[in-house]
């Protein structure tokens, strides 16, 4: 397919890119009004087609309908209900101080939208991940050209119908298809870019919009890993780790990539996890493979992927605990965890998105920390732990996109925190406040009185008048 030809509402990309500009020019300063009632539309929308969504995406990979409305619908709902009840509050201009020297000034900062914006998306959470920040986008007064996953045709047909129905392509478009169709877009000068996918391709991204010095926020992907401390009840950890884990497949960019254990709970918390997989994701005894509440991997290359991550560590004598199981034609990998995974299996490099959980364990705590510093900064870590003195360590000595206490993955869920990773795990937040802000230039203004200045002494020619202004300045200033 020539990136050229692809469609959009009968537009090619480039027609749209041009219809948006003239677009984002008008909306400059429109009525924040103008922006709720297309947030609304949108609102509106998912409520009507909460079963479409759940059929998509269980022909996409079979997932759940509860855990669609769950991880999808609501998470989306959710942002947008937050939106649209502080997007009056957070488009005000905002007075600043001003420092003595600038005295007779008044300052402030004004919030306006960056312009054409290009959202990409990755398959793993299709319409969370196209909708969230494409509600930010609409919020901060921009318009959007979203390039959503080739991998869920099912999630992006039904994307197109959302943007077709309520958006003209002047405003907000979609153009569907492969990374081919990804580059295309990357030629253009969009105004911001936001792309969630891979640390790989973040790269490929960066390098793009680094040609027309357009602002970015990635949101990439990495090993997250989870420490669990011999404070905890460790039935509640098992259960929180396999949700976190399990749920989507092990599909889930700030799913617990790893656990690092203390030693001398390693047994019972394997018992617990063992249990816990069956409770959550067999609990009809039917085996999870026949179970209505686990999804599937996307498609068969990385089913290959994540079968070779699996082969390579068991042939290097890690000890299977659970699952193992494996059906090819159904793309279903078991609930996997692996214990005594050595140094150099590829399972403990790369990031693994899919359900396979090594453990790794510690005697003390400060070798967990060591380990997680040694890798790249993670997109999430989780420490599961009641003592107040290993919390405060592991806040304090580790770096990362973000830290859940005793619980995993649910920060996501609150608007209020910002999300996002550090380095190789992504930069730039999103989610509420941080999501309007990412797609917002924040504009400093300062507002002198005709005719003043209290930096006029200082002007040249610098005589000696001038020159003792300085040094007041430099002295009391
Ligand atoms: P991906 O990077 O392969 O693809 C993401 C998007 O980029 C897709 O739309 C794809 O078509 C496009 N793309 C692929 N190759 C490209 C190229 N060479 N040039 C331009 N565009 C290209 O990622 P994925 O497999 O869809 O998703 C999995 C990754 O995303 C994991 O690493 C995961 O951790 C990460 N992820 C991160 C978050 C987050 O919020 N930080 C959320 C979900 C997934």
């Amino acid at each position: 397919m020539s990136p050229q030809k692809t469609k959009s509402n009968n537009s090619t990309i480039l027609e749209v890119f041009e219809a948006q500009r003239i677009t984002s020019t008008l909306w400059r300063d429109e009525p924040v009004q103008a922006r709720i009632k297309r947030l609304e539309e949108i609102q509106k929308w998912i409520l009507a087609h909460r079963l479409d969504i759940q059929k998509a995406l269980f022909k996409d990979f079979k997932k759940p309908a509860s855990e669609v409305d769950l991880t999808e619908t609501y998470v989306v709902l959710t942002e947008l209900k937050h939106t649209i009840s502080h997007l009056r509050q957070w488009v005000k201009p905002i007075k600043v101080e001003t420092p003595i020297a600038l005295i007779g000034s008044q300052s402030s900062v004004r919030y306006e939208p960056k312009g054409v914006t290009l959202i990409i998306s990755p398959w793993n959470f299709p319409l969370n991940l196209s909708i969230a920040p494409m509600v930010s986008a609409i919020a901060a007064g921009n318009t959007v050209i979203l390039k959503p996953s080739e991998l869920t045709p099912n999630c992006t047909k039904l994307l197109t119908s959302m943007v077709k129905e309520i958006f003209n392509p002047s405003e907000v478009a979609i153009f569907s298809g492969d990374k081919s169709v990804a580059q295309e877009l990357l030629k253009l000068p969009f105004d911001h870019i936001f792309f969630t996918g891979s640390p790989t391709v973040g790269k490929i991204v960066m390098k793009s919009a680094a040609e027309h010095l357009s602002s970015v926020t990635l949101e990439l992907g990495g090993k997250s890993p989870a420490i669990i401390d011999d404070t905890v009840d460790l039935k509640d950890a098992a259960e929180k780790v396999c949700w976190g884990k399990f749920m989507n497949c092990g599909q889930t960019c700030i799913a617990p990539d790893y656990i690092l254990i203390d030693k001398s709970v390693q047994d019972e918390f394997l018992d617990e996890l063992r249990l816990a997989i069956d409770r959550l994701f067999d609990s009809e005894g039917i085996g999870v493979e026949n179970s209505p509440d686990y999804a599937r991997i996307i498609n068969d290359h990385h089913f290959d992927r994540l079968n070779n991550l699996l082969a390579d560590a068991l042939d290097l004598g890690a000890t299977l605990e659970a699952g193992g199981l494996v059906n090819e034609q159904e793309c279903y990998i078991a609930p996997t965890v692996m214990s005594d995974v050595p140094d150099g299996a590829e399972v403990l490099e790369h990031e693994i998105f899919g359900p396979i959980l090594p453990i790794l364990n510690f005697d003390e705590l400060a070798e967990a920390v060591d380990y997680i510093n040694s890798k790249p900064k993670p997109l999430a870590l989780y420490l599961f732990s009641k003592s107040s003195d290993n919390r405060e360590l592991v806040l304090a000595k580790t770096s990362s996109g973000s830290v859940a206490i005793n619980d995993c993955v649910i920060q996501f869920m609150n608007p209020y925190l910002p999300f996002g990773g550090i380095n190789s795990s992504g930069f730039g937040k999103s989610h509420g406040h941080q999501g309007f802000k990412a797609f917002s230039n924040m504009k400093s203004v300062l507002k002198q009185k005709i005719g003043l200045t209290s930096i006029k002494p200082v002007y040249p020619p610098y005589t000696a008048i001038a020159k003792n202004a300085i040094d007041l300045l430099l002295k009391y200033f």
